[in-house]
């Protein structure tokens, strides 16, 4: 006979609450199962749903069992254990599609999906009943029992209709909801006969108990483990978003926002400075020591850098070599001070295990509003200042002003301007003469390119050249300076070689070979006697290949030398690297050496070094006499400035060249005026 009764006095309220903990578990693990089904697709979202699925109908399985464990009845029941895995499979199996549909995005799925689970649970439930074989008249009272599927149908249905709301108020609320519709079921209870002995009911219900929560535990705890690795990938992808991996300082996109805050922020401070910094010497660093040195070296820098951190100061890497930061203040003397923070980061060198670097930086500086109204045109200010201060070797912060916007516009005329000069032929060469100290004799001839601008007069290739490297315009330039080169030494009378100066980009461009043979072929000049010259930064920057192109180059029978020697980072190592035909020592180097000892001894390490590589040395940028003696009597091979020729279309005179070589010849080199009267006298 069935009964419809809440009976507390006819059960064990052990394994009733035993039942009710099954029960809230297990709908708590369904809500976080199902909220894991919603934010995976393809085959994990399938994983999900039958993990869900098995949460699921285990719950409310084991619910079920457990409560009916909890009934002592008086007549002898029998389980049909077929019967009873029976109605854990439709459990399971019915959940699943219920689960799937309540996850999906289409409209009503929730309370259809949710209606289905309840069908699931109502199925289950009537099942598991069948499954108690129990020695007496069985009578159902309909009413009932449809009641109790309605409630479950509409509690799951409610449950699943609003869950996709996120937040732990609407977990709970699906949980409970969820937990009450398997609980609707057990408004209809059996009674039970003692088929089974009370113990083995017990023992029976306390297993089943423990078994689903392992379950239903396992499948929370897969949950878990997935929202958190959500969640770490999430704020690892952020960060990532934000932050600059190997310094880990801001990076240009939050700078951008931060900035965005500082001008939208009201109240606070009262003015507000954008800083752009730029390393010097960085590159030669990372071209010297590779990518490693460079990255170390960017590292400590950005430590130092964050050590010197004020509130409201921030600090961001844009990229490469290049930083920018930001100060809200009140007080000028407040931007100084962080200015000269900023520069003392630099004061130090960086040492490491394997090299030390002293590297320097340039430092512009924009103010709002007073340069720009928004993020961006301040940024671009700063950028303009940190440039000019660049340009005039500033190691001091400069501050934009209105010119500087003249002197980027001026810049790009002249880039177009340089264009149509190359089409129009306003480039020329000029050449200044090299002798030998030894002989007085003319060695060659250096070409210097001249551009003689229709309005500007002649620009001077120190301001063009760097330019046209900067746009992409020196190759075709280099061409030009090339061919034009060879041209007119091949119509020279005498047979000097001439001396080319290749820049970085036409060395590292691979038709520089075909160039140059077709140069020598169309002018019928022979290759001893074109000379290239290139400075340590053009071999650096690619070197497998640049030394690949000399040495092609060297094969033709063409001279290689190494200008500019004595600045930078001039390494032996870019000296080992090559069998150079000469070595330039640069002009800025020669101009210390009647004013500094120190010189004097790196001029003589120099020419003993090229001495013992075979590689004469050439002074550059001679003026005086007494700098033509002194590099004569330090073993320089051959010479080259204005006290021996400037640059010129004509020709030098190879009796003048003698009779001002012969100065350097004098043995005693004391003091420069005595030398300087003596020019005639020699
Ligand atoms: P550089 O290759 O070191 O050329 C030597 C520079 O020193 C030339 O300046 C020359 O006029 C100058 N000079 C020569 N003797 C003296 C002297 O006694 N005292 C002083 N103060 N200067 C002297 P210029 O022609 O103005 O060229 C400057 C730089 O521009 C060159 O330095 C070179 O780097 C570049 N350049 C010039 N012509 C070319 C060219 O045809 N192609 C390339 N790629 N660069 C060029
Ligand atoms: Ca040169
Ligand atoms: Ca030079």
């Amino acid at each position: 006979m069935t009964d419809v009764a809440l009976c507390f006095a006819q059960h064990d309220l052990r394994l009733v609450l035993l039942a009710v903990l099954v029960c809230l578990v297990g709908a708590a693990a369904s809500v976080q199962l199902f909220h894991c089904i919603r934010s995976a697709d393809g085959y994990s979202r399938a994983g999900w749903v039958m993990l869900a699925a098995v949460a699921t109908g285990t719950m409310v399985w084991a619910t079920h069992f457990v409560a009916m464990m909890a009934y002592r009845a008086s007549v002898p029941v029998v389980l049909d254990p077929m019967q009873t895995l029976s109605s854990l499979l439709v459990a399971i199996g019915m959940a699943a599609p219920g689960l799937a549909l309540a996850a999906s995005a289409r409209r009503g799925a929730g309370i259809m999906g949710g209606g289905v689970i309840g069908g699931a649970i109502a199925l289950m439930h009537y099942l598991g009943m069948s499954a108690y074989h129990v020695d007496g008249i069985v009578t159902w009272t309909w009413p009932v029992v449809a009641l109790s599927v309605l409630l479950s149908v509409g509690l799951s249905a409610a449950a699943f209709a609003r869950a996709r709301q996120a937040g732990r108020a609407g977990a709970l609320r699906t949980m409970s909801l969820l937990a009450l519709g398997v609980a609707a079921m057990h408004i209809t209870v059996i009674r039970l006969g003692d088929g089974l002995s009370l113990p083995t009911m017990n023992a029976l219900a306390v297993a089943t108990a423990v078994a689903s929560l392992i379950i239903v535990g396992c499948a929370a705890i897969s949950a878990l483990i997935d929202g958190h690795t959500k969640g770490e990938s999430y704020r690892r992808l952020r960060r990532m978003a934000l932050y600059d991996g190997l310094t880990d300082l801001p990076n240009r996109m939050s700078f951008n926002e931060e900035l965005d805050r500082r001008f939208n922020r009201k109240g606070g401070h009262l003015c507000m400075a954008v800083v752009m910094m730029d390393l010097s010497r960085f590159k030669v660093v990372n071209d010297t020591y590779g990518h490693l040195a460079g990255d170390q070296l960017l590292m400590a820098l950005a430590a130092r850098m964050t050590a010197t951190l004020g509130p409201n100061e921030c600090i961001s890497r844009l990229g490469g070599d290049e930083f920018a930061a930001v100060i809200s203040y009140d007080l000028a003397e407040e931007l100084t001070d962080f200015l000269d923070r900023l520069r003392a980061i630099f004061d130090a060198p960086f040492v490491f295990d394997r090299f030390t670097a002293s590297i320097g930086t340039n430092i512009g500086v924009a103010l709002a509003v007073r340069d720009g109204w928004d993020a961006d045109a301040l940024l671009a200010k700063a950028d303009l200042a940190m440039y000019r201060a660049k340009s005039i070797h500033s190691s001091e912060p400069c501050f934009y002003d209105a010119q500087m916007d003249d002197a980027v516009r001026a810049r790009r005329e002249l880039v177009v301007d340089m264009r149509r000069a190359l089409d129009k032929g306003a480039f020329e060469l000029h050449f200044q003469v090299q002798a030998s100290t030894e002989t007085g004799e003319i060695k060659g001839y250096e070409a210097l390119v001249r551009w003689n601008h229709p309005l500007r007069g002649m620009v001077p290739p120190a301001e063009f050249i760097p330019l046209a490297e900067e746009s992409g315009e020196v190759v075709p330039l280099s061409i030009w300076i090339l061919r034009q080169a060879c041209f007119e030494a091949a119509l020279w009378p005498n047979r000097y070689p001439v001396s080319v100066n290749l820049s970085p980009k036409h060395l590292s461009d691979p038709r520089l070979v075909m160039t140059v043979r077709s140069a020598l072929e169309d002018s019928g000049l022979s290759p001893t006697r074109l000379v290239l010259e290139l400075t340590e930064s053009a071999i650096i920057h690619d070197r497998r290949f640049a030394l690949e192109q000399l040495h092609a180059l060297k094969a033709m029978g063409v001279s290689i030398v190494l200008d500019d020697f004595g600045v930078g980072y001039s390494s032996i190592d870019v000296l080992r690297s090559f069998p150079f035909d000469c070595i330039k020592l640069d002009a800025s180097f020669v101009a210390e050496l009647e004013y500094d000892d120190q010189a004097i001894s790196i001029l003589r390490s120099v020419t003993a070094l090229g001495g013992l590589l075979r590689m004469p040395v050439l002074a550059e940028g001679i003026e005086r006499p007494a700098q033509l003696a002194i590099v004569a009597r330090e073993g320089c091979a051959s010479v080259q400035g204005f006290l021996v020729g400037r640059p010129s279309r004509t020709l030098a005179d190879p009796q003048e060249v003698r009779r001002t070589m012969a100065i350097g010849a004098t043995p005693v080199v004391v003091d420069f005026r005595q030398q300087a009267a003596t020019p005639n006298a020699a």
